[in-house]
């Protein structure tokens, strides 16, 4: 995704428009890989692949979201990791 989709992006459950990008892996024209996370309900967004993935919680793989997690775990703040919902990796 481009960096400034972030300024029309929401929380889909919330709504809340003040989200934090965190950029995992970056080409000069996108974002490859990354975390959007809203700080009004603690939910993170993965970006895979590009594609920021911003499901409400019942369309979501438990099993997905923490391998995502876990594989940038070194880089994810403890905040998300710790308290991020639906999944926390702790
Ligand atoms: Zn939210």
């Amino acid at each position: 995704m481009k960096k400034d989709l972030m300024e029309i992006l929401a929380c889909p459950i919330c709504k809340n428009p003040d989200l934090e990008l965190f950029i995992f892996d970056e080409n000069e024209f996108e974002i490859e890989s990354g975390i959007i996370f809203c700080t009004k309900c603690n939910r993170y967004y993965p970006i895979k692949s590009t594609i920021p993935i911003m499901l409400p919680d019942d369309l979501r793989k438990e099993k997905e979201d923490l391998e995502f997690m876990s594989q940038y775990k070194s880089i994810i703040p403890e905040k998300i990791l710790e308290k991020g919902k639906p999944f926390p990796l702790k």
